[in-house]
């Protein structure tokens, strides 16, 4: 039975699985090395929940009995009475091996380690730990507040039991899961990335300009967001990390990062989350910036 779940890093993402774990009655833990990241978490969380009850959805005291059970701590100890913890650190697999190695010694035996890696390879990350049997992926869409979906993803070496708890614990958290095996970016990541680099290139050789791209897609293909604007939402640091998962894993070439692509994530022009990417987001309206 899980009653306790920890989250490990307090960025778009794992203040999202915090906000869902809580207002669904779970104890969060959430974690990351920057204290102002957890500081702007719990304050985003409050004006997300805040906007529930706007829309009736739920109610103030739902609202500060969630706020009530999220605790935040930069330290590992804090994970010790946890049933599953959640990783959802930055997109980087050294990154992950590290927090990996410092959470295991502080977890009881049977605790679970999820991830929501966007395209690593679950096995791989589940056999830098001392228990693959209870190691998943859990991959949640952003914001985690609105998207129905998780998929789950087994590795080699992940136990029917983990599956299970990790699939209910999905359902409780209101979501629907979709079963992807362990190739590079699973189900989600391996069609929508692809067709974001598309865009960049798109982009990069002058077809279209930002606003042309984005309305073509939007009122041609029918699709709520355009693909630029979605590659700010997710973040150009994810988007290219994914590209390069893709590239590497599968060997072909037509994975290859757009050059344009790569531009932006040196320049630090990472999307929404640094306020410029494809828009220019130091306004109340988005102004592109090609
Ligand atoms: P983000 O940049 O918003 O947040 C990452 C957070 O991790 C930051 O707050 C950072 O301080 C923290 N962090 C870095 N190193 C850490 C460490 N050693 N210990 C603890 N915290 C650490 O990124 P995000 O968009 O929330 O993505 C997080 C994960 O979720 C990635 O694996 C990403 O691939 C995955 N994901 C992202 C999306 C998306 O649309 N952005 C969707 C699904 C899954």
């Amino acid at each position: 039975m899980i009653k306790s779940i920890g989250v490990i890093g307090a960025g778009q993402m794992g203040g999202g699985i915090a906000h869902v774990a809580a207002l669904a009655g779970f104890d969060v833990k959430l974690s990351d090395v920057n204290n102002d990241a957890l500081k702007k978490a719990v304050e985003t969380i409050g004006h997300n929940i805040d906007r529930q009850v706007q829309r009736g959805k739920v109610t103030e005291a739902d609202k500060s009995a969630a706020l009530g059970r999220i605790a935040t701590g930069t330290d590992y100890a804090q994970f010790s009475d946890c049933d599953v913890v959640i990783e959802a650190a930055t997109e980087n697999e050294t990154v992950k091996r590290d927090i990996f190695k410092k959470l295991v010694p502080h977890l009881k035996p049977a605790a679970i380690i999820a991830t929501n890696t966007s395209s690593i390879s679950i096995t791989r990350l589940a056999a830098s730990t001392d228990r693959p049997g209870r190691f998943i992926g859990m991959h949640f869409m952003n914001p985690v507040p609105l998207m129905q979906l998780v998929e789950l993803i087994r590795g080699i070496a992940t136990e029917e039991d983990t599956f299970k708890l990790v699939r209910d614990l999905a359902v409780k958290l209101g979501k629907t899961p979709a079963v992807a095996e362990d190739f590079p970016a699973f189900i989600v990541n391996r069609i929508l990335l692809p067709m974001i680099n598309e865009a960049v290139y798109t982009l990069y050789e002058g077809v279209g300009s930002v606003t042309a791209i984005d309305t073509a897609m939007k009122l041609g293909a029918n699709h709520p967001m355009g693909p630029l604007e979605l590659a700010d939402f997710i973040g150009l640091d994810t988007c290219i990390a994914v590209m390069h998962v893709l590239y590497e894993g599968l060997s072909d070439s037509k994975y290859r990062p757009c050059p344009l692509l790569v531009k932006y994530v040196e320049a630090g022009w990472l999307g929404r989350k640094t306020k410029r990417g494809f828009y220019d987001y130091s306004t109340d309206t988005p102004v592109p910036t090609r």
